[in-house]
């Protein structure tokens, strides 16, 4: 059976999620996305055995795929990079996690608009201003606010943002506290944002210390990949 240790790893990762949650006083309900890139339909179907309904891919393409091959009652996250030309594939997401850009969110709101229901999606946010990645500074976002509400087929329930690799602790509290603030920003902008995914295998606990509502984790639950993603 493919994932066999699936179950024990999920129940150690909830009590670290349970203890992170505890010392940080948030008070918050954590999601776990169970991140299934590079591995195959039985990934998917091992996570929702082991009691993880939330599934998370970071491309497409290769989500779309998976949707196809595995007929299973999870909500599908789309968490990486989207490019603009694909936003037609949005049927069947549950949650956008990365509207890194302005003119991201024009083209997915018009594609909900289009389709006449709104998609559900998360603000990215780039605390430290990493060059490498996408994502709204809080500075920008204060000011893309009201073009935020203008977007009519896109509703913002939170924020999402993405550590640097290999950040020690004080760089990851900075980005997590960062976006939390972003998330407040949008709240007082009067967004229903709750959501607040950071937190990935080696900093999930720090994100759950600091609010995170999601996290999104792959190598702890399902192992290594291969490849380059
Ligand atoms: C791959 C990926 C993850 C999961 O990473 P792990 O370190 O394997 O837990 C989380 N978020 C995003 C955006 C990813 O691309």
């Amino acid at each position: 059976m493919p994932f066999r240790d699936l179950p024990s790893r999920v129940a150690e990762v909830r009590e670290k999620i349970a203890a992170a949650r505890a010392r940080g006083g948030h008070a918050q309900r954590v999601t776990i996305v169970a991140v299934t890139k590079t591995h195959g339909p039985e990934a998917v179907r091992a996570a929702l055995d082991a009691g993880l309904s939330d599934v998370g891919e970071n491309r497409i393409q290769e989500a779309t795929g998976k949707m196809r091959e595995v007929d299973l009652p999870v909500r599908w996250h789309l968490i990486g990079h989207l490019q603009r030309n694909k936003v037609k594939s949005l049927d069947g997401f549950s949650l956008v996690h990365s509207i890194d850009s302005a003119r991201l969110a024009d083209a997915v709101s018009d594609f909900g608009a289009n389709r006449d229901a709104p998609v559900d999606a998360l603000v990215q946010v780039n605390v430290v201003g990493e060059e490498s990645k996408g994502g709204f500074g809080l500075a920008e976002l204060r000011t893309e606010a009201d073009r935020f509400r203008e977007r009519r087929g896109m509703r913002i329930l939170g924020v999402m943002t993405m550590a640097p690799l290999d950040a020690d602790e004080s760089v990851l509290r900075r980005v997590f506290s960062g976006a939390r603030a972003a998330r407040e920003i949008l709240c007082d902008a009067g967004f229903p944002a709750r959501e607040l995914s950071m937190g990935m295998s080696d900093d999930y606990e720090v994100a759950v210390e600091e609010g995170a509502t999601m996290v999104r984790l792959g190598t702890i639950l399902f192992g290594a990949r291969g490849g380059s993603t």
